[in-house]
């Protein structure tokens, strides 16, 4: 067996590790920081848990903090033409996955010709150049885009949701500091924490995964499946804060290491068309996909649901993979995650827009590391099923 692993060259994780980050900087060699960050963070003050550290260690950074969810390629163009001209060398990523793959396409875009266009970068091109060390501190459990070689960026004239992959997405170094998670409003620390699970699982039943994605899978699949309820309905719960936040970072490692597979495939168009949170619309998928493609990876979904505690150790693998199910479609109900008809998308646009969101799922190259692989119709029969 032959593998490629990737990971940041350092991780500093646990209480206050955000407070360090100079040391960060310091190990790069670096010490003139752009903040690539969302209002959010600005408003809440949250942003203060790098900039007060970095003062004191005598590192003025300067902030672009206009990124907006769901990250779009103008954005990215506006950041890029922020950071062009001034004297830094570094970029530290701040906040949920949305500023963080900003950051990670500006880095791109930064060591490219100028005028170059993000969707030039899109799978298959391997995007493996980067301009300057990226430091990552996600504010999320979450994406773990802090820890991936991905970023996710829509294009506004196609409305396409694009992945882009390679080393030049992979942050230099991940600040994990659930601390700054504390504050993440109950819909959000939901949809991102069965994001977070979602990584894991599609890590761990995808054909590409491979015995470091297995490690890193298992361990997150614990960590956030005996954690996600618990955080959702305490969210001052610290030790649950803290494994999921530790359990997304695992779950980014896995699948920035095996890809993940047909609930990502097919999410990123209903984000891209009906602007609908990535956690939430991959939640939206989770249980149907997983419904669908039980059996062509029983075992694995079986050991999933053992090691997530939604089953028994004792249980036969087609009793776990029943109650896997059964668990994904309990905890939706739960954590209120709606159907898209519920999130208020109309079903003739929803249907509208059914082979298109197809055919861009196919494109992205997802679903065919799915244990079972669908073709376009159905996809679209999956669409139908969850609608
Ligand atoms: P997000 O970054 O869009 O944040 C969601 C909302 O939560 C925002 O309003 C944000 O300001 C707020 N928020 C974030 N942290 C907060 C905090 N500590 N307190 C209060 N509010 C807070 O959401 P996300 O789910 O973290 O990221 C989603 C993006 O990540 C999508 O664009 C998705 O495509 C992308 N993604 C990337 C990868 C990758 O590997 N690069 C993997 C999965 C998802």
């Amino acid at each position: 067996m032959t593998m490629n692993i990737f990971a940041p060259r350092f991780i500093d994780i646990g209480a206050g590790a955000s407070a360090r980050i100079a040391v960060t900087l310091s190990k790069l060699g670096v010490q003139r920081p752009l903040i690539v960050t969302d209002p959010v963070m600005m408003t809440l003050g949250l942003i203060g848990r790098i900039t007060e550290p970095l003062d004191q260690a005598g590192i003025h950074a300067v902030i672009f903090g206009d990124t907006v969810p769901e990250p779009v390629d103008t954005i990215v163009d506006a950041g890029v033409r922020f950071a062009i001209d001034r004297d830094i060398d570094c970029i530290i990523a701040f906040g949920g996955g949305s500023p963080i793959d900003t950051a990670k396409a500006i880095n791109i875009l930064l060591a490219a010709p100028e005028g170059s266009r993000m969707r030039a970068f899109k799978v298959p091109f391997a995007a493996d150049v980067a301009a300057l060390p990226l430091i990552a501190v996600p504010t999320t459990a979450g994406t773990g885009s802090e820890a991936t070689r991905f970023t996710v960026i829509t294009d506004t004239e196609t409305d396409e949701k694009m992945l882009i992959g390679g080393l030049g997405a992979l942050p230099s170094a991940a600040i994990v500091d659930f601390e700054l998670s504390m504050s993440v409003p109950a819909r959000t620390t939901a949809d991102t924490g069965i994001d977070a699970f979602t990584h894991a699982l599609e890590a761990f039943v995808s054909r590409r995964a491979n015995p470091v994605s297995d490690a890193y899978a298992r361990a997150a699949l614990g960590l956030i499946g005996s954690n996600l309820r618990a955080v959702y309905h305490e969210p001052e719960n610290r030790a649950a804060r803290e494994s999921m936040m530790l359990g997304a970072t695992l779950a980014g490692l896995a699948f920035s290491n095996a890809s993940v597979a047909l609930v990502h495939g097919m999410s990123r168009p209903i984000g891209a068309h009906f602007h609908v949170p990535h956690g939430l619309s991959n939640a939206m998928l989770l249980p149907a996909v997983t419904r669908y493609s039980l059996h062509a990876a029983l075992p694995r979904y079986a050991e999933a649901a053992r090691l997530a505690g939604f089953a028994q150790d004792e249980d036969a693998d087609q009793v776990a993979g029943a109650k896997l199910v059964d668990e994904l479609e309990t905890i939706n109900f739960d954590l209120g995650v709606p159907t898209p008809e519920a999130f208020g998308i109309v079903r003739a646009a929803w249907d509208a827009q059914q082979e298109v969101m197809a055919a861009q799922a196919l494109a992205s190259g997802s679903p065919a590391n799915n244990p079972l692989v669908p073709d376009a119709a159905e996809i679209i029969r999956l669409y139908a099923d969850i609608y």
